[in-house]
């Protein structure tokens, strides 16, 4: 048998595209190798996704399942050893299942937040510690919160933060940033960012957050700043490992035309794997939605 397309990855973007090509009545199979639902099921709440006022990502992910399992979508769990792409007939082979054949395939395998790599910090992950500033700042009103990084990332999260947060302190762990020039300069002329450059965090304190402990390398004691919440934006790992070589990537993400085409014909990509500006639900669900338009 052979599918009209076949989609890897089970997050919103996967979920939407399979929705989008069950509906259109396309024979779709789903392959996730660990849950059903990505990021977003990590988080605790969201509240940016139009129409729904809140939801656990968990509730709003499986709620996506049911409704594309509902027009035909088919999911598989498993791991995928070896992907060919090109070609008329492609095909995916996975470790316990066997190897499937389609005419189109979407990649939507996600990114992942680094981490810092300090001590408890996954155990603070949703107490205090977040990988997602538009996500997450909201619920810091009025509270003195932490960026760590340098880069593009996280100056716009700073710069985000500032109008929610009583005071913003950015460290990193260098003295200049990678970021652009006229982001630096936006950081600069905002009264409640706080610079604190060549510094690193080494520890946290409290559960939920409290505090941060950071070395200078200017001084000869660490320090301690009070901080409700500490927003890493130290990088994102694009999860590419299984096409690199053959897909375009820029910085790390896959290239896609506005169809979500990469530069493998019948080869789509949606959701936060793609090169682009704003990674989040809604803008995952709505590359799935087009990618899936366009098979
Ligand atoms: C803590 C946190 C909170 C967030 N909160 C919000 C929020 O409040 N609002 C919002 O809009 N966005 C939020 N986001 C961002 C949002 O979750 C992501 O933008 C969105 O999930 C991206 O969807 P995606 O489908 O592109 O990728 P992902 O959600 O990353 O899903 C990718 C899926 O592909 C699977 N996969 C990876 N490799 C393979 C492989 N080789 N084979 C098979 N499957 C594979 C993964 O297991 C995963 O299930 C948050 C993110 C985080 C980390």
């Amino acid at each position: 048998m052979i599918y009209d397309v076949i989609i890897i990855g089970g997050g919103p973007a996967g979920l939407t595209a399979a929705l989008y090509a069950a509906r259109a009545g396309k024979k779709t199979l789903l392959v996730e190798n660990y849950a059903i639902g990505g990021q977003a099921s990590l988080t605790h709440n969201i509240e940016n996704y139009p129409g729904i006022t809140t939801s656990s990502g968990f509730d709003l992910t499986d709620s996506m399942r049911r409704q594309a399992e509902s027009f035909g979508a088919e999911f598989m769990y498993d791991n995928i050893v070896e992907l060919s792409l090109t070609g008329e007939e492609k095909s995916i082979r996975t470790e316990y299942s066997g190897t499937f054949i389609c005419k189109k395939i979407i990649l939507a395998m996600g990114a992942k937040a680094k981490m810092l790599g300090v001590d408890r910090e996954r155990e603070l992950s949703g107490r205090g510690v977040s990988y997602c500033a538009t996500c997450d700042g909201g619920f810091y009103k009025g509270k003195e919160v932490a960026v760590v990084g340098g880069g593009d990332t996280a100056l716009i999260d700073a710069l985000y933060l500032k109008d929610v947060a009583s005071k913003v302190y950015l460290i990193h762990r260098r003295g200049e940033y990678r970021g652009s020039v006229s982001l630096v300069a936006q950081i600069r002329s905002t009264q409640n960012i706080v610079e604190v450059l060549d510094s690193q965090v080494i520890s946290l304190e409290g559960s939920p957050l409290e505090a941060v402990i950071i070395k200078s390398k200017t001084a000869a004691e660490p320090s301690k700043i009070d901080v409700k919440g500490l927003f890493v934006a130290v990088g994102l790992e694009p999860q590419t490992n299984l096409v690199e070589g053959e897909i375009t990537l820029e910085d790390g993400y896959i290239v896609t035309d506005e169809e979500m085409r990469t530069n493998i014909p019948g080869v789509f990509a949606a959701g936060d794997i793609r090169k682009k500006t704003l990674r989040q639900v809604i803008t995952a669900c709505a590359d799935g939605a087009i990618a899936a338009s366009h098979i």
